[in-house]
């Protein structure tokens, strides 16, 4: 019906069919995918479906030029971290591209990154919308967590520790780095991947069931995340500057004084945030040996409101930007 040798004629019917309806494994709760008006899924009695949707917009979450491939991988990424931040087991995924044109060897890429990672996770493309106009890629997620063990933001208890995964600012100083050298972050390839390809932190975030007491991953920066848990859970916090675990490249790009700015405030890491009681201490440290993933304890929740980091030297840091100290409520009142 369609003529194949001509690709740039692709309908969305064809694009549908060529570069997603068979791009990720078949799951058994699948009841009807790709190709009617909704798919059917099946879920099981005594979970809990985790939905969330992220959208990324060409020119203002990347850069136009960015990979298709790393692109694909990290539309799904960024949602794939929401659930590990709950705790869910990721299941079905749903897309929606609006693209300027039909560009088979974008598609591709794309489909490729998109695919590798759902496929790495179990997760089942099931449907989606595509449209013309500007470069945008919009995807859901939807999980699943045994009632009553999600991980929320609304936990966090005073007494308890707080902890980060991996390390903190790599992709905020490649993004730094871009800006600032000419040769293009200083050619540093596996700050880029930090950036391009978050690696998203569901082994953890399953682990971390029923242990943390609150859990949020850090997209917007380590003090904007940190505070959305004090502030749901109605308590403060202290931090130590010098526990953020910091990736050996950031310390380079660091030199001798460390800029805290975008380890504090940049987003982009997809790491986790998480608190959990002292006594789980020990239970937390097998759990990152067994993952292979780094669980830093770098301060303790308070009940006095609001968040305070403080430098190596005690006193406390102050954001250089004016009137962004909305995390820290200064004792001047200033
Ligand atoms: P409708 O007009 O009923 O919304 P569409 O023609 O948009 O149907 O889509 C046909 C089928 O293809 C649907 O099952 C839809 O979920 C799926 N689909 C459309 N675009 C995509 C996409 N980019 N990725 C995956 N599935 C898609
Ligand atoms: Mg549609």
């Amino acid at each position: 019906m369609h003529n194949m040798s001509q690709p740039s004629k692709l309908t969305e019917f064809d694009l549908i069919g060529r570069f997603f309806a068979h791009l990720t494994d078949s799951r058994e709760d699948v009841l009807l995918g790709i190709g009617d008006d909704a798919a059917l899924l099946d879920v099981p009695p005594g979970k809990r479906l985790a939905v969330s949707v992220d959208t990324l917009v060409a020119g203002v979450h990347f850069f136009p030029s960015v990979s298709p491939e790393s692109l694909g991988h990290k539309s799904l990424a960024v949602n794939l971290s929401d659930l590990a931040a709950m705790g869910a087991e990721p299941a079905w995924a749903t897309l929606a591209l609006t693209l300027p044109e039909v560009d088979e060897r974008w598609l591709k890429a794309f489909a490729t990154g998109f695919g590798t990672l759902a496929t790495q996770y179990g997760v089942q493309l099931i449907g989606g919308d595509t449209t013309r106009g500007p470069l945008s890629i919009t995807v859901q997620v939807q999980g699943l967590v045994p009632a009553g063990l999600a991980l929320r933001r609304d936990g966090a208890r005073t007494g308890d520790q707080i902890y980060v995964t991996g390390c903190l600012g790599d992709a905020a100083l490649f993004l730094k780095a871009l800006k600032t050298d000419s040769a293009g972050g200083g050619g540093n390839e596996s700050l880029r991947q930090r950036l391009e390809r978050p690696q998203p932190r569901i082994e953890a975030g399953l682990a971390l069931r029923g242990l943390a007491t609150s859990a949020i991953d850090i997209s917007d920066g380590l003090l904007a995340d940190l505070g959305h848990i004090l502030d749901a859970s109605g308590v403060g916090a202290t931090i130590e500057l010098a526990e953020i675990p910091l990736s050996d490249q950031a310390r380079a790009l660091q030199a001798a004084t460390v800029d805290w700015a975008p380890i504090l405030t940049g987003g982009d890491d997809y790491e986790l945030c998480f608190t959990a009681p002292q006594s789980k201490r020990a239970e937390i440290e097998r759990i990152s040996g067994t993952l292979g993933l780094h669980m830093t304890r770098i301060g303790v929740v308070e009940r006095e409101a609001g968040l305070r980091a403080q430098l190596p030297d005690g006193s406390l840091w102050r954001s250089p930007k004016a009137g962004f100290n909305h995390f820290a409520p200064s004792p001047e009142g200033a």
